[in-house]
Formats: C-alpha cells, sequence, structure tokens
C-alpha cells in the first residue's frame, strides 16, 4: 500500500530546503532537510524520522551540481526512507506572487509564464523558485504542483500602504509595496487564532527576526502593514541586506563612486545589514558573542530598528494587543527581545524578565497591556496544508 505524501521545496540560489508530509490526514512531518552550496561544495543536512540518526554530510560536485541533479539527490535519499511514499502533490515556496496571486495556486503553463514576467521584481530569489517547479515538474510529471507566495498574505492590506509616492503609472506597472515573510505571518496568525482567539482579533505585531527579517501589523487575522515593500530589501537590517535606506544613496554610489548598478545591487542584498555594519558576521549568535564595539553597533541598530517599527506598526493598527517574536532569532535570543522590550511599556507591553529567560511561549507579565509571546514558525506546514488543500479541490471538481 501507498503512502499518500506531499513534500515541500524551497529553491533558493545555492540552496534546496525539502520537507515531506503525510497527508493521509492533517499534514505530519515525515522528513525536512536542505542542501546548501549548490554547485560548489554542496552539503547535506536531513532529518529523515523518529530514531533516524540525523544525516549530515558532504555530497560530491555531480550531486548536487544544479536544482535538477540536487533535487534528484534529495529523491533518492527520501525513497530510501520513505519507499511507501507517493507524492501525489509538490508544494513549492515562491517569494513573488505579483499584484495578481493572493492565494496558493496550482501550477500551470500559464501561471508559470505569468511568474516568469514576477523575475525581475524579486532577481535574487524568483528564478531559484521557479528552477525548483521546473526540476519537480520534470521528476514528477503526473503530480500536481501548488505555489505558495510570501507576497500573497499582504495582499489585501490597504492601497495606502500598497503605494509608492512615484507618479501614478508605476502602481500600474506593478511597482508596490508588497510585503513578503507572508507564508510565515500566516502560520503565526493561524497559531495565535488556536492558542488566543481574542488576541487574533485584534491588533498584533508580529517580528520576523531570522537572517530575512520583517515586522508586519496584523488586525483581525489580515495584514495591515509590514516593514518590507517591493522587494525583500526593505525595513529592518538583515544578516546581509541593508533594509531601509535613502534611495539617493544609489545615486551617490554610481553617480560619484562609479559603480554599476549589479555593484549596487550586490553591497545591499550581500555585503550589508548585520554583515555590513559590523564587518565580522551575519550571524547574531557570533555578533552577540563578539565583545566589540563594530558588532555592538550592528545590534543596536537592529534593535532600534524593530522597536522604531513596532512603534510605527503600532500606531498603523490604532494600538497594541500582542506582539509576537518568531525566526531564528526571535525565537532564540532573549538578549535581543529583552532589548527590544524593555522601556517599551509607554506602547503597553512589559516583559516578564524570568518568562523571558526560561523559554516560555507567554512572556510578558501578569499587568502587560499587550502580550507578548515567542511562536516557532514553521512555514513548510503552511505549504503543505494548502498542497493538500488543492489536491482534495482538483480531486473533488474531477469526481
Ligand atoms: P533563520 O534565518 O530564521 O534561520 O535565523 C537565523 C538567525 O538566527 C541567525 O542570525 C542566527 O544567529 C540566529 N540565531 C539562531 N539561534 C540563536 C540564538 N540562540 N541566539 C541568537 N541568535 C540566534
Amino acid at each position: 500500500m501507498t503512502q499518500p505524501v506531499t513534500l515541500t521545496l524551497n529553491a533558493g540560489s545555492s540552496s534546496l530546503k525539502f520537507s515531506l508530509y503525510d497527508i493521509t490526514g492533517a499534514p505530519v512531518q515525515l522528513a525536512i532537510g536542505n542542501v546548501e552550496n549548490i554547485g560548489r561544495q554542496p552539503r547535506l543536512k536531513a532529518s529523515l524520522g523518529d530514531g533516524v540518526p540525523r544525516v549530515e554530510r558532504e555530497l560530491s560536485p555531480s550531486e548536487a551540481s544544479d536544482h535538477p541533479s540536487t533535487l534528484k539527490t534529495v529523491l533518492t535519499l527520501l525513497r530510501e526512507h520513505f519507499p511507501k511514499a507517493h507524492a501525489a502533490v509538490v508544494g513549492h515556496r515562491v517569494v513573488h506572487g505579483g499584484p495578481r496571486f493572493s492565494e496558493p495556486m496550482a501550477v500551470t503553463d500559464e501561471v508559470m509564464a505569468e511568474l516568469r514576467t514576477l523575475s525581475p521584481f524579486a532577481p535574487i530569489h524568483q528564478p531559484h523558485n521557479l528552477a525548483g517547479i521546473e526540476a519537480a515538474r520534470a521528476a514528477f510529471p503526473d503530480a500536481l504542483q501548488v505555489a505558495c507566495f510570501d507576497t500573497a498574505f499582504h495582499r489585501h492590506h490597504p492601497k495606502a500602504n500598497d503605494v509608492f509616492a512615484l507618479p501614478r503609472e508605476y502602481y500600474d506597472k506593478g511597482i508596490r509595496r508588497y510585503g513578503f515573510h507572508g507564508l510565515s505571518y500566516e502560520y503565526v496568525s493561524g497559531e495565535l487564532k488556536r492558542i488566543a482567539p481574542l488576541l487574533h482579533a485584534g491588533r498584533v505585531v508580529v517580528a520576523h527576526l531570522g537572517n530575512g527579517a520583517s515586522m508586519c501589523g496584523i488586525l483581525d487575522g489580515r495584514s495591515v502593514a509590514s516593514t518590507m515593500g517591493f522587494t525583500a530589501l526593505d525595513g529592518l537590517p538583515m544578516g546581509t541586506r541593508c533594509g531601509q535606506v535613502d534611495p539617493g544613496v544609489i545615486f551617490y554610489m554610481v553617480q560619484q563612486e562609479g559603480r554599476t548598478i549589479d555593484e549596487v545591487r550586490d553591497i545591499f542584498y550581500n555585503k550589508s545589514g548585520l554583515l555590513g555594519l559590523s564587518g565580522i558576521s551575519n550571524d547574531m549568535r557570533v555578533l552577540e558573542s563578539a565583545g566589540v564595539p563594530e558588532a555592538n553597533e550592528a545590534v543596536d541598530y537592529f534593535v532600534f530598528r524593530i522597536r522604531r517599527e513596532l512603534g510605527g506598526l503600532a500606531a498603523a493598527l490604532g494600538g497594541l494587543d500582542a506582539l509576537v517574536f518568531c525566526g531564528g532569532i526571535g525565537e532564540n535570543s532573549r538578549k535581543i527581545r529583552r532589548r527590544i522590550c524593555d522601556g517599551m511599556d509607554w506602547i503597553g507591553i512589559e516583559l516578564d524578565h524570568d518568562r523571558n529567560d526560561s523559554g516560555a511561549q507567554v512572556i510578558s507579565t501578569d499587568f502587560s497591556r499587550a502580550r507578548i509571546m515567542v511562536i516557532a514558525t514553521n512555514e513548510e506546514i503552511v505549504i503543505a496544508r494548502a498542497a493538500k488543500r488543492l489536491l482534495s479541490e482538483q480531486a473533488g471538481a474531477g469526481a
């Protein structure tokens, strides 16, 4: 007998993250892993279920020379461990859904063509996401492919937060404030609804603080405003991305320093943020323990921008009922959470330091007007649920 599963894929420029879910009932994770450094010195890490030792090994260059060969290697591994698994559906994380896609979509040739037109909007991510879909279509020609968009959660935010104050024609050309990390916000918001429905119905700011970082103001489960904009570059400083800068800096670099646009893009995406400011690392753990002024300054700026955006998002929401942390830094760094929250009693939050240090889910005091929480995000399960739903709908339509 076969076991119905969905495979989820998140293809980056030189990485492929994957997970496998049993979808007999509500999706249950069977395996999760990633391959990094595709095409260079590829390395595989995977957890393949209870009782199976974690796999962590170098791959030969031919095992992961590009996305199709990497997917082949991953599938061989998964087939070894889950011989009965049958993937009728593959779910993909796609960074940009443009103005049109506000829901997960079954991938057809037409959808692929439209997604390709969005590559210039997200040149660092979108082409690789689409390469992942192409590889999966070739590997599973009969399976349903489902694209889940990081922009979709924000697609119904108010017009005032959708526009830039540029000449009107640019809005029509798709130059809009899209917002990203939508799969993470959808998961966290859904968890909040399950754990604390009254809070979910209120004014919530979610801070997704990882290597990529953004914040979102959510009212009754709907995105109202977020810190990322047209690309995943705006807003908070990130591991290597700059976050908000005055666009005049670009003119200066090009006109006065004679840099090419590609060089400027490389600086903004790959050499800025925590790495650029510290000159040491993009990794918060390294910076927290570095103990040198440059590292401290980078962390100071990170915290300062988050506090500033928290004030701005609370203003957009008309107040604050809950602040939720997620992402690698948000979930794990008690120091950063403390530095963000301390002295913000004016906005209604009061951190309980013992709860914060103990890894509790609710980390505010009992007297705090707004609740502070930590919810571990799970973008994969959002994709797996969507994949299962679209598969069922398709089966229903064909019945
Ligand atoms: P993500 O992109 O969500 O996987 O988050 C990666 C970021 O989380 C990196 O900057 C890590 O240094 C940071 N991180 C993970 N664990 C910790 C920790 N225990 N303390 C501080 N930062 C952490």
